[in-house]
């Protein structure tokens, strides 16, 4: 196994870039997300790792060896690439049993009877399928489908598993218990996994380090903790997690903490940034309370199970979100403090 670096890769279709100057590396077996709105160029780089598609400038690397370099004209093809694919869409073969669908890239390969035999019960027990070794494709629901698809992945040992919204076709609660199954299977294998999603949730649950992206351009990539707690940008703060993103006027830092003036309020803000200009206001950094820094009226409450989300509408005419454990009916005036928010520099 080895790190996947990408250099400089760009892909342009029909004169439209749908991926700019990407410059990354995933370290040998990190669980990697990508995440992002619709069209920002998610698929196309999970395509171009697989080697489905070229870059049209850049390169590709897996360790030291270029699998794809668009001024060269390199592309490895992608059955020498050894990574696995998970789709959407299950892509198994529906004519075979669920053994013979996870075997069959051994049997293609020639392995002989008895390693097939093995290295196929091990996949089929890894994913909890052995009870479904003899049924059909059809005969099974889609989380099982989606396993026999992640089993015949593993059977082949590869570098490298690229998933591309492999859950987006099942229910809610199906998902979130799938989503176990993968990092159970990522704990396991320890396989390098580039996993496409634009949902957030799953992409907080499951991945070591998320790459979210707009507008084919990786925005920030991190943690999830960092993501959501150290928003690099207003599209990152905006993206990921609930939270208003406002300016930040005056700013006197020392060391991590800094003072500035927000909607008003002079209050302690955290950055990396040397002169920050916008902060991001989470739920967690504004608490109610009749002394609060400012006046703010309730417009929607949402019950969110244990606790309500509060939009609220400060005298000043900004957006601010709150959570509460006790109930607030529409229009009742709030006072809200600030905490110690985010707050990073924009042009
Ligand atoms: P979604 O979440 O909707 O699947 P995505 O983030 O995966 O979106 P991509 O499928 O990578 O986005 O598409 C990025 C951009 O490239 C889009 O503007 C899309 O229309 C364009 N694009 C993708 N594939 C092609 C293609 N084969 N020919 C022309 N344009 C393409």
């Amino acid at each position: 196994m080895a790190d996947i670096t990408l250099l400089s890769v760009n892909k342009v279709f029909s004169g439209t870039p749908a991926l700019q100057d990407i410059t990354t590396r995933f370290e040998d077996g990190e669980f990697i997300a990508l995440l992002g709105p619709s069209g920002c160029g998610k698929t196309t780089l999970l395509r171009l790792l697989a080697g489905f598609e070229m870059p049209s400038k850049g390169q590709i690397r897996i360790g030291t060896r270029d699998i794809a370099d668009g001024h060269k004209g390199v592309m490895v093809p992608p059955e020498e690439r050894n990574m696995g694919f998970v789709f959407q869409s299950y892509a198994l073969w529906p004519h075979m049993t669920v053994r013979r669908n996870v075997s069959y890239p051994l049997e293609i390969r020639r392995f002989s009877k008895k390693e097939i035999l093995k290295l196929t019960d091990a996949a089929l027990n890894t994913t909890g399928l052995e009870a479904y070794a003899d049924r059909m494709p059809s005969e099974l629901s889609g989380g099982q489908r989606q396993r026999v698809a992640l089993a015949r992945c593993l059977v082949s040992n590869p570098d490298a598993v690229l998933l591309d919204e492999p859950l987006a076709n099942l229910d809610v609660a199906l998902r979130a218990s799938m989503q176990a199954v993968f990092t159970d299977f990522h704990k396991r294998t320890r396989a390098t996994m580039v996993y496409v999603t634009h949902d957030q949730a799953e992409a907080m649950a499951m991945a070591d380090r998320i790459a979210v992206m707009d507008n084919g351009r990786i925005q920030q990539f991190d943690t999830p903790q960092n993501l959501y707690e150290r928003p690099k940008n207003r599209f990152v703060a905006e993206f990921v997690g609930l939270g208003t993103v406002v300016p930040v006027f005056g700013v006197e830092k020392m060391d991590s903490l800094a003072h500035g003036h927000v909607l008003g309020k002079r209050i302690k803000v955290q950055s990396n940034h040397d002169s920050p200009s916008h902060v991001c206001l989470r739920p967690e950094n504004l608490t109610i309370s009749e002394t609060g820094d400012f006046r703010a009226k309730v417009a929607r409450v949402t019950y969110l199970g244990g606790k309500y989300l509060l939009e609220t509408v400060s005298d000043c005419g900004t957006r601010l979100l709150a959570e509460t454990r006790a109930k607030f009916d529409v229009g009742v005036q709030l006072g809200l403090t600030i905490s110690t928010p985010w707050a990073f520099y924009e042009e």
